[in-house]
Order: structure tokens, then C-alpha cells, then sequence
């Protein structure tokens, strides 16, 4: 079963607390492992494949209730029942990375939009393009971000790249758009080579960049509200679609 099964960390009913689709209901699954260390991750315990997955029980209760993973299909279908999926906008696939686990995903999506038309939001790291490839056209929303290198990952701007032609050459996609968390470290020079990136890719699309101050988190912080305004000044002369916008879940003291 392990190896047609998705390795789990959460399942559960939130809101939506960044990009375009900000305040909207979205049922989260939240797969394990990423390859990436950002030095601001917020899912720490989403890092690893672990023995165990929490599942909300009842939509927005916070009922949680560990189970064995992996999670085969049927299993799948049946937490996301519980938790009354016509009463959201979507489903939120995020990790970790969810596309390294991208071959089993397609047959859970394709489950999900038979069982509950359901339309299907991904947000990844943004350089897993194979694996984008592989599955775009069960996709309705993509999220990806470009890891600068002050985020404490490796150099990743050909995978972004190629990650980016991915969605722009997509013709089944409701809308897809970049993002890139900002903190007190990050040097406008890296957000200028970001946007130069996405504009030499653009043909007749325009996808929005939102910038994320980062959300404080060991020891890192925000750029200070007038280096941000500075930043984003700079960035808008480059490109007109640039938006600010913090996550807002974590104002909200929400998951
Ligand atoms: S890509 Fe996401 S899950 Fe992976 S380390 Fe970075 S913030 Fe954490």
C-alpha cells in the first residue's frame, strides 16, 4: 500500500491567507517532505515523512485526530468528505513540497474532482518543473514561489525559470502567480534579478508578484516599513504587478 499511497502531515478547513485568493474557505492537505531549508519555514513538522498525520474531524473544529500514514485514496476522500468540501472554494495542495510526491497525486486529484468537482489550488517552492509538467492540467491555481538566495536555499533561478514557462504556456489554468518572501536580510539586488527573471519569460501573460514580509520567525524579521516601501517602489519601475501582501492567517492567530 506505502507506495501508492501519499505520505500526509495535515488535513484540515482554513482560510486562505495569501495572494489573490486571500479570505477564501479552502480545505488544506498538507503532504510531507520538502528539499528545500528555507531559513523562515513555517512548517517545520511538514520537513519529514513521519509515521503520522493529524485529520480535522469536523470542519473548522480543530478536532484533530493522529492517523497512520500513509493515506491511500479512499481514506483520502473520506477525511475531505467529513469536513463538508461544498462549503469551500477549493482544495489548497501544499507542503513541504508537494510535488515531490506529484506521480500519486494525480490519481488523488483526479479522484477528488470526480467525487466533489472540486477545484484544486498547488503551492510549491517553484522549481520542480517535471513534476509541474507532469500534472498542470489537473491543476486550476498555482502559487509558486522564487527562492532568492538570502532564503537559505540553493541557486534555483533555472529551475524557476522553466517552472514559470510551465504555467505560462498552460492553457487549462484559472490564474497562477509568484511569490517571494522578503525579510530584513533580503538585498533589493536579488528582488530585481527575481523580477528581471520573470519578465525575460513573460509572452501574453502577466501573472502578479506579491512580496511577503516575512512572518517573524527564528529570529528573522520583516524589512522595516520604510526599506519595504523602498523595495517595493524600486520594483514596481520594473514591473507594474507587484503587490504587498503578509500572510494573513498568522494576524488572524489562524493556522
Ligand atoms: S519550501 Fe516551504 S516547506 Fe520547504 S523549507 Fe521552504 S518554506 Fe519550508
Amino acid at each position: 500500500m506505502s507506495k501508492k499511497s501519499l505520505f500526509v502531515s495535515e488535513i484540515y478547513s482554513a482560510i486562505q491567507g495569501e495572494g489573490p485568493l486571500l479570505g477564501i474557505r479552502q480545505i488544506f492537505l498538507r503532504l510531507s517532505g520538502c528539499d528545500l531549508r528555507c531559513k523562515w519555514c513555517d512548517t517545520p513538522e511538514s520537513l519529514q515523512r513521519s509515521p503520522l498525520c493529524s485529520v480535522e474531524q469536523k470542519m473548522g473544529e480543530r478536532n484533530f485526530k493522529m492517523i497512520q500514514n500513509p493515506i491511500n485514496y479512499e481514506s483520502f476522500i473520506s477525511f475531505v468528505n467529513n469536513l463538508v468540501p461544498k462549503l469551500h472554494h477549493s482544495m489548497s495542495i501544499t507542503g513541504g513540497e508537494p510535488l515531490l510526491q506529484a506521480e500519486l497525486l494525480k490519481t488523488y486529484i483526479i479522484k477528488l474532482k470526480e467525487q466533489f468537482k472540486f477545484p484544486v489550488y498547488l503551492e510549491s517552492g517553484g522549481h520542480r518543473h517535471d513534476e509541474l509538467s507532469s500534472i498542470i492540467h489537473l491543476l486550476d491555481y498555482v502559487s509558486m514561489d522564487i527562492k532568492i538566495p538570502s532564503s537559505g536555499t540553493a541557486v534555483l533561478w533555472e529551475n524557476h525559470k522553466k517552472f514559470l514557462d510551465v504555467c505560462l504556456k498552460s492553457e487549462s489554468l484559472i490564474d497562477f502567480w509568484i511569490k517571494l518572501v522578503v525579510s530584513e536580510e533580503t538585498l533589493l539586488d536579488e528582488l530585481v534579478y527575481a523580477v528581471d527573471l520573470v519578465k525575460s519569460r513573460l509572452i501574453n501573460k502577466s501573472p502578479i508578484l506579491f512580496l511577503q514580509p516575512v512572518t517573524q520567525i527564528n529570529g528573522i524579521k520583516p524589512p522595516t516599513p520604510c526599506n519595504l516601501l523602498n523595495i517595493h517602489k524600486e520594483l514596481l519601475s520594473l514591473y507594474p504587478h507587484i503587490r504587498v501582501v503578509p500572510q494573513v492567517h498568522s494576524l488572524i492567530s489562524q493556522k
